[in-house]
């Protein structure tokens, strides 16, 4: 089946929303999403979205964009840095005038609690600076943004899955996608084509990440030649609920909570006396390591499977009750512990991508090193990489950048569809789809997915996890260049056409090996380490030969890595101390 919209927005988390509603103000606006658009993931944010509206506290948004800077170890881009943290305080305003329902201070502003690595003057002290709706942020922002997509007559199109991008040359002409209901394969023809499929924790075995997080968008794009910037960049988040990966949000630190080791000792005291427990996720999950692997784990074996305590205890049965409420549910629900009374067992867990597909301030897709942008093809959210994050992303960050640059991007796809005509589609615009499809369901069967899946995920988290060393790199790229090999041979047994999420997940599989490839090529090929990516043989920053971004291309069945200068216009960098 063919359909024509002005504006394809693929993925119905907050960056696809806010990029619906703004392009749907003047352009015929269509929204593709595997998902149920308030399933996406973005409803799994607890913690805060990060604006210097100095509610409780002085705040400005200068100190906002110099610890967002720093926090990326000085990767990240400065203007787009600059305008993140200055459009972060009128998005907040505009997402409460929406509707969305904050937290109140006595007083009746937004209130605001501290995260890791926001500060006041500079690096002077922690500051209040993520606002919040107890600890369902994203999920409020979510049911926010969808009412108001269909007030303004945004069409839906929900359980669809896109399966490639209709690129020729470097003009996007619409996507492919396959209708999960009912089997069939859909070409959509459009003007400007968005993606905001999120993130691709799903590559790691533990990961705070919900299944549906297999990078879609990145790998569709990467197949189709577009490159993808800073992939070696993977955040771990100090704070997992311990062998689930389940994300106790860094909120309980914002609140008081505080990590202890076996002795009961508050270590982060020794590895970052100003902001202790409240210093960036990169610096705190490098520190849990090194105490599980010193034996100061609770387990205390030296395994880095072992665990330290989150210790909420102190912060008073009432405070959790109101502003942690879901946390203190999960804890009891899967841990049996009630942290009103007993410390959280934690552990590192893979969190976030910094890195993806590249764009430019306006969210447009960026082809090479000197920021040409492709015609009509737009990306924002987790999946793509303005590089406001650099190397290492603040809490409360990801947000502001889903709402900032979701939103200029979709006002840039409403002013570029007004005079833009719609490029050529020919009638076999969906062969290749279908053919790749039929493949997977014909023909005798390989290895698996599954056992796919588990050595994949199993190789990234040994070997290209928050430590990371060349020779295990190495070994990493081979097991990975023999899953991708086995990959071609996968098959499903279930031929059905209706709902076959068997073949849904060997799709989503394909894109995974890609991404995790990538990521592995990436991580080797950087020898510095800098926010996430911590090298054992090459442990300093690099400023001389590494302070640039790097783009690594799909060529065939090989790739080839090129790279981007950083903006450093607004702040020079510095050793990075808390
Ligand atoms: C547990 C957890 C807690 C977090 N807490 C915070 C926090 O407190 N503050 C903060 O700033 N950040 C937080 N983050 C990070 C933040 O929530 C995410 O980075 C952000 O919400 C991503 O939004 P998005 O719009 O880019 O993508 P998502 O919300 O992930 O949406 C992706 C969309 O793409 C669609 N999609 C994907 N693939 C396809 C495909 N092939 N075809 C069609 N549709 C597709 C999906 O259906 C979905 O609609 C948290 C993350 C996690 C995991």
């Amino acid at each position: 089946m063919k359909h024509q919209f002005d504006a394809i927005i693929v993925g119905a988390g907050g960056a696809g929303l806010y990029a619906a509603l703004e392009a749907s103000r003047t352009a015929k606006t269509a929204v593709l999403s595997k998902l149920y658009p308030i399933r996406s993931h973005t409803g799994t944010a607890q913690g805060g979205i990060g604006a210097a509206l100095g509610s409780v506290e002085e705040d400005r948004p200068e100190w906002h964009c110099f610890d967002t800077v720093k926090g990326g170890d000085y990767l990240t881009d400065q203007k787009a840095a600059q305008i993140l943290v200055e459009d972060a305080v009128e998005a907040v305003y505009h997402l409460e005038n929406l509707g969305l329902p904050f937290s109140r201070t006595p007083d009746g502003k937004i209130d605001q609690r501290r995260f890791g690595g926001h500060t006041r003057n500079f690096g002077e002290a922690p500051v209040k600076r993520a606002c919040y709706a107890a600890d369902r942020t994203g999920h409020m922002i979510l049911q926010t943004l969808y009412q108001q997509c269909i007030k303004n007559g945004v069409r839906f199109f929900d359980e669809f899955h896109v399966l490639e991008a209709l690129i020729d040359g470097d003009r996007c002409n619409g996507v492919v996608a396959l209708e999960l209901a009912t089997g069939e394969i859909h070409t959509f023809h459009s003007k400007a084509t968005f993606f905001a499929t999120g993130g691709f924790g799903r590559i790691f075995k533990t990961t705070s990440n919900a299944y549906a997080n297999t990078g879609d968008g990145p790998a569709v794009l990467a197949r189709a030649g577009v490159p993808m910037e800073d992939m070696e960049f993977f955040q771990f988040h100090p704070t997992g609920i311990y062998r689930m990966g389940i994300l106790i949000t860094e909120a309980v630190r914002g609140e008081g909570g505080i990590l202890r080791n076996r002795a009961g000792e508050p270590f982060m005291e020794r590895y970052a006396p100003k902001l202790k427990d409240l210093a960036p996720r990169d610096m705190i999950s490098r520190a849990i390591i090194d105490e599980l692997r010193k034996g100061s784990g609770i387990r205390g074996d030296g395994k880095i499977d072992d665990y330290v305590y989150l210790d909420a205890t102190h912060i008073g049965r009432e405070a959790i009750d109101k502003k942690l409420p879901d946390i203190a549910g999960f804890c009891r629900t899967y841990l049996g512990v009630d942290p009103a009374d007993k410390p959280i067992p934690v552990q590192p867990t893979a969190h976030y991508a910094m890195g993806g597909i590249p764009t430019d301030l306006w969210g447009r897709v960026v082809r090479n090193a000197k920021g040409d942008v492709y015609e009509g093809l737009y990306a924002a959210g987790e999946c793509a990489c303005v590089s406001v994050h650099g190397a290492n992303r603040l809490g409360t960050n990801s947000l502001v950048d889903i709402i900032v640059y979701g939103k200029r991007a979709g006002t840039d796809i409403a002013r570029y569809v007004r005079d833009a005509d719609f490029g050529p589609l020919p009638e076999t615009a969906d062969d290749r789809a279908r053919a790749g499809v039929k493949a997977l369901v014909t023909g005798t069967r390989g290895k698996p997915r599954g056992e796919i899946t588990a050595r994949m995920q199993e190789t990234m988290m040994e070997l290209v996890g928050v430590y990371r060393a060349a020779d295990e790199m190495k070994a990493a790229i081979a097991a990975l260049r023999t899953l991708r090999g086995e990959y071609r041979e996968v098959r499903v047994a279930d031929t059905g056409k209706g709902f076959n999420t068997e073949l849904l997940e060997v799709l989503e599989l394909g894109n995974l090996l890609d991404i995790a490839w990538m990521t592995a090529l990436a991580a080797a090929n950087r020898t510095e380490s800098r926010g996430a990516h911590s090298r054992v043989d090459f442990p300093e920053r690099d400023d001389t030969n590494w302070l640039k971004h790097s783009m690594i291309r799909l060529v065939g069945d090989g790739y080839e890595i090129g790279y981007k200068d950083v903006d450093i216009s607004l702040y020079p960098p510095k050793p990075r101390v808390y």
